[in-house]
């Protein structure tokens, strides 16, 4: 198989899961949004992707966003940043994406309104919560994440489109999905508290290998790397 078959048959794949695990929650398909996660994927790679009709990919690095942009810029899709940003990494990476998934603390959230301010514009976030409790991840505890999104909802640079988490890194489906169910609980609960409010309700988290799980307990955007593009080596 070529390059571009192998990823085309991946994406159909993909979104047959995807239908398929909507089906069974009851939801409609065009609730769930595919981002396609491109880390280590090199630029030729993203861009039969991206003509095969996706409309959404997140980078980890920003180094790496740095080397590739040029061969992607002219791509017609929506770029996101999915990974851990240190503050000194912020202008380089608003060059590149319309918003940032991972914003998971207050230093960072301020960071991004100074610099925002300075250029003169906004951008969409989520808010990144932990909500397996691996010490590894990053992340804001979830009990820390009302202030957050207090103190968030106070900068006017910062729209938050909603929650993100990297789920529990398990094969065990009870846990996997509470981890999910959790995050769905922190957004309802913030919601109810007038935090959160329609266009701020998403949902990204569900990766290869559990997005059906995720669409279960309510994600609105999956992100997946490995099932459409192959191992990472
Ligand atoms: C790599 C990555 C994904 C996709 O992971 P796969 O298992 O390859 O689908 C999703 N989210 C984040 C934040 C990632 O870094």
């Amino acid at each position: 198989m070529t390059d571009q078959e192998q990823i085309v048959s991946a994406l159909q794949s993909i979104h047959k899961r995807i239908n398929y695990a909507c089906d069974k929650a009851g939801r409609p398909n065009d609730e769930i949004r595919l981002l396609l996660a491109t880390k280590t994927v090199p630029p030729e790679r993203i861009r039969i992707a991206v003509n095969a009709g996706e409309t959404l990919i997140g980078e980890n690095r920003v180094q790496e966003y740095t080397q590739k942009f040029d061969a992607i810029k002219d791509l017609d899709c929506e770029r996101h940043f999915i990974g851990h940003l240190q503050t000194n990494k912020i202008k380089e990476v608003l060059k590149y994406v319309s918003c940032i998934q991972s914003v998971d603390n207050n230093d960072l959230a301020e960071k991004l309104d100074v610099r925002l301010q300075h250029e003169g514009r906004s951008i969409d976030i989520f808010v990144q919560v932990n909500t397996s409790f691996e010490e590894s991840k990053f992340g804001i505890q979830p009990d820390k994440a009302f202030d957050l999104i207090k103190r968030i909802n106070q900068l006017d640079t910062l729209k938050i489109k909603g929650l993100m988490t990297i789920g529990l890194f398990s094969e065990d489906e009870l846990l996997v999905k509470k981890s999910y169910r959790s995050l769905r609980e922190l957004r309802d609960e913030a919601i109810a508290k007038g935090l959160l409010h329609a266009h701020s309700s998403e949902l990204s988290m569900g990766m290869s290998n559990d997005l059906e799980w995720a669409i279960e307990e309510g994600a609105t955007m999956v992100r997946v790397g490995s099932a459409v593009f192959g191992k990472r080596v």
